[in-house]
């Protein structure tokens, strides 16, 4: 059998080698459209835009999903607590798009269950919290078939028996769907770029265009080389999240939109609290929802939501956010005694939110606002992970006379995403791995981290058994994903894998293990040549 290219149809190659010419190309086509941003927006933008034929370049200063969209909370969601705040519309539209990425990518977007327990004097009302249950479960689509139960405290507690007995009146039990958010942004690259867009990580772009009034493209510096490079395009779209500020006040030093808010989490090993399912909590300080959630050998708790007005790029956590989680994770599970010295990680990200004045901030509207700033740039701004999809094909409908015609047909249904084609059968993979003699947790693994694309990685294999070995022990990631990330995910440095394209950093230090000391080593000699010969 054929094995089918793991970058998409158009252009098989998704290499860090690749970016050279990519850049070469910017400076000599002149494109319909430049998307200066490589989270989960820009990403979508590109991908629809050029699926619709046009001509795209996607640009990202860092690597793709190195701003908010690789420190979410990982959810495709409809977002119960927006309800609270009377945000019907957006959880009536997230709650279908749920369904929609779900089968896009099903490897990517897989179901998980949530517990909401209900306390004696917890700061939401047990009423309140049943009916803010029921009318969500009201907006969902009926096809969903995803029920929710009321539990009584006996069946809570043998869902989580780590929750806290006293004052136990119950719980509600319920289903959202989970996502790796940086493997989302990069598979919407992928899809891109099978398409025929030009997208390339790290080149920032430090400047406009200008002619006529109008953005007429971009000034673009290679982070790693330094090279400058013009590029044109008939229009550019600012999908610089946190940053959009930043890049409109080029053009005008007094525009101000957006209003940022830090989220941050921190992370568990399983062992320490050994949950079964997500679990959804009320701040006792302040009644803010947030939600723990096994991952893995991980559990994620936050976010918490406060304002930030600093530098974007210099967003971290900060010891008062992490206490903050700490004292609410041990209010509810006490018998676990979490402390500070159990945390393996911290994310620290930003919301990008279109300002209101006077809201709180956990009131202001996650929805995202498309607006025209100064000279015709087009701001996309705000916006949730599960919305990417509506507001990329808002933000094109937008465009389109810009390009001379009328509005351009939607084609079709939504398009699977690369990892969510499986032109050779998953049991065929599944055999053909094995032969390889990798364990049934890498097989597991490996599936649902590339999904289809997996089907890459047995002929990798046979030509190198020596890439089948874990790179951690007791961990299912291979050495095999080390050329992988290089030559079809344009990772271009080893935290590019170990931070976005896996989860290997985080559960690596929750195993208790060190990285072996030899990924440097490989990286490098991995540079001047092809690992992965393509089967005709
Ligand atoms: P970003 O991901 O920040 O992308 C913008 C990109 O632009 C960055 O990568 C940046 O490097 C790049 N850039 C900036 N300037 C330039 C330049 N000059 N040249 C080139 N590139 C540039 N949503 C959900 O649906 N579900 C959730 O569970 C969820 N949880 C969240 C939890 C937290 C703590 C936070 C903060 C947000 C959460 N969200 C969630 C919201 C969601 O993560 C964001 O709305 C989304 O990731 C924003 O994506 P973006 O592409 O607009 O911005």
């Amino acid at each position: 059998m054929r094995s089918p290219s793991p970058a998409g149809d158009a252009d098989p190659t998704f290499s860090f080698r690749t970016r050279q010419g990519l850049l070469n190309q910017l400076s000599e086509r002149e494109f319909d459209l430049l998307v200066v941003g490589g989270g989960i927006t820009g990403a979508a933008i590109a991908h629809l835009a050029a699926r619709r034929g046009l001509r795209v370049a996607l640009v990202e200063k860092g690597d793709f999903a190195s701003g908010t969209s690789s420190r979410s909370s990982r959810l495709i969601h409809g977002g119960l607590r927006y309800l609270q705040h009377g945000q019907v519309g957006i959880v009536y539209h997230s709650l279908r798009e749920q369904l929609v990425l779900a089968q896009t990518a099903p490897h990517l977007v897989r179901r998980q269950s949530f517990l909401l327990p209900v306390y004696r004097g917890s700061p939401v009302p047990p009423w309140m919290i049943s009916l803010l249950v029921a009318v969500y479960h009201g907006l969902r689509p009926r096809r969903s078939g995803l029920a929710y139960e009321h539990l009584t405290p006996g069946a809570t507690l043998r869902r989580e028996g780590l929750l806290r007995q006293d004052g136990l009146l119950g719980a509600l039990l319920y289903h959202e769907f989970a996502t790796h958010d940086a493997r989302l942004v990069l598979e919407t690259v992928l899809a891109a770029r099978a398409e025929g867009a030009a997208t390339l990580n790290y080149i920032g772009l430090v400047d406009f265009l200008v002619g006529g009034g109008r953005v007429v493209g971009g000034v673009l510096r290679d982070q790693l080389t330094r090279q400058v490079v013009d590029v044109r395009a008939k229009a550019v779209v600012n999908a610089a999240g946190p940053w959009s500020d930043a890049l409109v006040r080029t053009l005008d030093p007094k525009r101000h939109r957006l209003r940022l808010t830090k989220g941050v989490h921190i992370i568990l090993p399983h062992h320490r609290l050994p949950l079964s399912v997500g679990v959804n909590l009320f701040s006792p300080r302040d009644g803010r929802a947030f939600m723990a959630r096994p991952a893995g050998n991980l559990v994620f708790v936050g976010p918490t939501e406060t304002d930030y007005e600093d530098d974007p790029a210099a967003v971290t956590a900060e010891p008062v956010d992490r206490d903050y989680l700490l004292q609410t994770i041990n209010a509810y599970f006490p018998a676990a005694r979490i402390s500070s010295a159990d945390v393996v990680g911290m994310t620290a990200g930003l919301r990008p939110l279109y300002d209101r004045p006077g809201r709180a901030a956990g009131e202001v509207s996650r929805s995202y606002e498309i607006v025209w700033g100064p000279e015709g740039l087009l701001s996309v701004l705000g916006g949730k992970l599960t919305l990417h999809r509506l507001a990329a094909q808002e933000a094109v409908r937008f465009l389109e006379p810009r390009f001379g015609h009328g509005p351009m047909s939607p084609n079709g249904a939504a398009p699977l995403l690369p990892g969510g084609r499986w032109d050779q059968p998953a049991e065929w993979i599944a055999v053909q791995l094995r032969a390889s003699g990798v364990t049934p947790e890498t097989i597991e693994h490996l599936m649902v981290t590339y999904g289809g694309r997996s089907a890459a990685l047995p002929e990798m294999l046979r030509d190198h058994p020596e890439w089948g070995e874990p790179l951690v022990p007791g961990l299912p990631h291979i050495w095999a994903e080390i050329p992988f990330a290089r030559e079809w995910e344009m990772a271009v440095q080893p935290e590019d894998y170990l931070l976005r394209r896996s989860d290997l950093a985080l559960m690596a230090a929750a195993a208790g293990r060190a990285l072996p000391e030899t990924i440097g080593p490989l990286w490098e000699s991995l540079s001047g040549r092809v690992p992965v010969r393509q089967s005709t």
